[in-house]
């Protein structure tokens, strides 16, 4: 009870009023569909990469065809991993993904459409059948050649500067998280749209909605009239086109519609 009341605080009266009208229309329009981004994780002390703060501010990020072309770019790219996969593994999920679970388990919400690459939804305990990864996952390695993706954990990273290589068809491997430069998952990308021309209402959170061709899934929601709620710290461009804006902490405000609507 005391994270709650600490939860509110966090709120304002309007933030409040707004969130308890966006609340009315999740019951009347259940099962609905939320789209995250890396607001929801910068509360589990996940940098946010394209943020006011955020790393690409910083370091220039890897393209995939220096990826593909340059074997010493591999060779940094994986000395990186080995660095931070293990610090990323710890990571807990925050209040805003426990919220989102207790939607889903009480049928408020179906499918969680994210960009993120750090597997918190269903480390919380989301059903991981219904979470679709834009940009892929840490968690998993895949290989440029064959698509065979493998669990991180059945898959570890030689010493020292060697390559690994996919194990089936020595292809190159990678994180199957997507980089600059490279395709989506077709099949991600085509389920996630469909979905979106099917919900009654998209519950955006944490994303600055900057990015394509993530940012067209809650774009084309809006389009075909569901109710578009976005939850960010900062404005977004769909911003004039939602139901709901409420400009605050992932966690708090999750938390606080989470709590009217199960509590
Ligand atoms: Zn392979």
């Amino acid at each position: 009870m005391h994270e709650m009341t600490s939860t509110r605080a966090t709120l304002t009266e309007q933030q409040r009023e707004t969130l308890e009208a966006l609340a009315g229309e999740i019951r009347v329009r259940r099962p609905v569909v939320a789209f995250t981004g890396a607001g929801i994780s910068t509360e589990s002390g996940i940098p946010d990469y394209r943020g006011p703060n955020g790393l690409w501010k910083r370091v220039r990020p890897t393209t995939f065809r220096e990826f593909l072309n340059d074997p010493e770019v591999r060779a940094a790219y994986w000395r990186r991993r080995r660095e931070r996969y293990p610090q990323m593994v710890q990571v807990e999920p925050n209040a805003g993904h426990l919220a989102l679970v207790r939607l889903q388990e009480a049928g408020l919400l179906s499918t969680i459409i994210t960009q993120n690459i750090d597997g918190l939804h269903q480390r919380a305990g989301a059903d991981p059948e219904s979470v679709i990864e834009l940009h892929g996952t840490v968690h998993e390695i895949r290989c440029l050649e064959c698509e065979r993706r493998f669990p991180a954990a059945e898959f570890p990273l030689p010493e020292g500067d060697e390559e690994p290589v996919c194990p089936v068809c020595g292809g190159i491997v990678k994180e199957a998280t997507i980089s600059f430069g490279e395709s989506l998952v077709a099949d991600d990308l085509r389920r996630a749209l469909e979905i979106a021309r099917d919900c009654e209402l998209m519950l955006v959170v944490g994303s600055s909605l900057q990015v394509n061709p993530a940012a067209k899934v809650p774009l084309i929601a809006a389009q075909q009239g569901a109710v578009l709620a976005i939850i960010n710290r900062e404005p977004t461009p769909l911003d004039p086109l939602a139901d709901f804006v409420v400009q605050a902490s992932a966690g708090a405000a999750l938390s606080y519609v989470a709590d009217l609507l199960t509590g």
